[in-house]
């Protein structure tokens, strides 16, 4: 028999967690691999949150070239514009066509700053690297201006249709720090306004509590359930009409899907409808969707290795004709940095069907929702950050192998003395 053709879309966490997983648990006889980006290495996105704070970018781009060639992945460099279900072919900007037997789709989400007006005119924006540059240069002036004696009012707003916020409260939480550090944080008024009805609501309410606690010992002015309406060059509008102003305005955009492929059944922001155990399109089965493309609620590189495992094992097991492997099973997880101390977070999560709070903590695995405090933490957001690019350079998944193993092991201790 033919090796089946897998073709993966995308190379951020999802698609190469995929693509590793298949390489690890199936022959060449049995698959051969194609992924394809429009870039040519891997970006470890959660670091970013260093880069406005004077860090390095070059560690976080993981040129991929070797990794692919050590597990015999074709690596095809393009720009996907579309899928031919009826063909099995995908469509590029450039070149042939490339045929799939089977078919991951893990392009990831975009944003859409433009759905509140004013926002990508007035806005810091936190995506992209570029941006987060951007945001770096920008709270130099204000340390410059505070020094001067200006004071000034940085307000981080997180509006309807995002769906991260965490890295943006780990943004305020480090800028505290770092103001205080420089000697100006009484100079430099942090606000937090977020649509969510509680602080990181996708975590539920024990990291509610420690954020609130944390933004009070802080003297960030935070509140939850501040829709905004509308940003002019220096004001913010609110549903229910309040205005306030702000200085320098830091936004973590709406969420909608990077590419929005015609014909596949996706929800109003383009997420593809996936069966909630594999990640298989509920209409092309021979489709996976695993991360931040799918429509899983809350998009998270750890909920996205979760469910590149899933989708990975579905593919594997019906290549080699064993059962089924493990389901995807949702636990969010967060390590939320401050430079001082983080917070650790684990919750089981499960969708609810309500759009305005559509995951809640699943009671059914409540002993395994753990939250807590402590400069250890940190130690292991920077494990993570060593750990997760050592594997993908060297052509193997995140979730496998004795590392992994070992760093589990870590988490349980860690969640069973410093969290609760
Ligand atoms: C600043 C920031 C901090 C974050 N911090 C955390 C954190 O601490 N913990 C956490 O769990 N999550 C965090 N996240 C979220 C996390 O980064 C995403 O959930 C994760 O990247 C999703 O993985 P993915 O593989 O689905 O998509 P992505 O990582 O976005 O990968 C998508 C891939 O598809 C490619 N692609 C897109 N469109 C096309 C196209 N048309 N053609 C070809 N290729 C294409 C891209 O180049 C990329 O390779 C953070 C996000 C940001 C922005």
């Amino acid at each position: 028999m033919a090796p089946k053709d897998v073709v993966v879309l995308g190379a951020g966490f999802a698609g190469l967690e995929t693509a590793f997983q298949l390489a690890a648990q199936l022959t060449d006889d049995q698959v051969a691999t194609t992924v394809v980006s429009d870039r040519d290495d891997f970006l470890f996105k959660p670091n970013t949150i260093y880069l406005p704070f004077g860090a390095a970018e070059a560690p976080l781009h993981i040129p991929l070239a070797k990794a692919m060639a050590r597990r015999d992945i074709r690596h095809r460099i393009g720009t996907v514009t579309d899928v031919d279900v009826a063909g099995g072919r995908v469509h590029l900007t450039t070149g042939l066509p490339l045929h799939y037997d089977r078919l991951v789709i893990a392009t990831g989400a975009a944003m859409a700053p433009e759905e509140v007006p004013g926002l990508a005119e007035h806005a810091y924006q936190v995506w992209t690297s570029g941006q987060l540059h951007r945001l770096g240069e920008a709270l130099q002036w204000a340390v410059a201006d505070a020094r001067y004696g200006r004071q000034q009012r940085v307000v981080f707003l997180v509006p309807p249709g995002n769906k991260c916020a965490g890295p943006l409260y780990e943004l305020a939480f480090m800028l505290d720090t770092w103001l205080r550090r420089r000697d100006v944080r009484h100079q430099v008024e942090v606000v937090f306004r977020t649509y969510e009805h509680t602080f990181v609501q996708a975590f539920g309410p024990r990291l509610h509590e420690v954020v609130t606690a944390e933004f009070a010992d802080r003297d960030v002015d935070g509140r939850t359930g501040a829709v905004v309406t509308k940003v002019g060059e220096s004001e913010l509008l609110f549903e229910g009409g309040t205005e306030e102003y702000y200085d320098l305005l830091v936004a973590f955009p709406p969420y909608v899907a990077s590419v929005r492929y015609e014909g596949l059944a996706a929800d109003d922001r383009g997420f593809l409808t996936c069966d909630p155990a594999s990640r298989a399109l509920v209409d092309h089965p021979e489709i996976f969707a695993p991360g931040d493309a799918g429509d899983f609620p809350v998009k998270q590189a750890f909920l996205a290795f979760l469910q590149a495992d899933a989708a990975a094992g579905a593919i594997a097991a019906e290549i080699r004709g064993t059962a089924p492997a493990d389901a995807f099973s949702p636990t969010g997880m967060c390590v939320m940095e401050m430079f001082d101390k983080a917070t650790f977070a684990q919750v089981p999560l499960i969708e609810t069907g309500d759009p305005s709070a559509p995951v809640a903590v699943n009671q059914d695995q409540a002993d395994a929702y753990r939250v807590g405090t402590s400069p250890i933490w940190r130690l292991g957001k920077k494990a993570l950050g060593l750990y997760l690019p050592m594997r993908f350079r060297r052509g193997l998944p995140f979730h496998s192998g004795l590392g992994w193993r070992a760093m589990e092991v870590a988490l349980r201790v860690g969640a069973r003395t410093l969290a609760r």
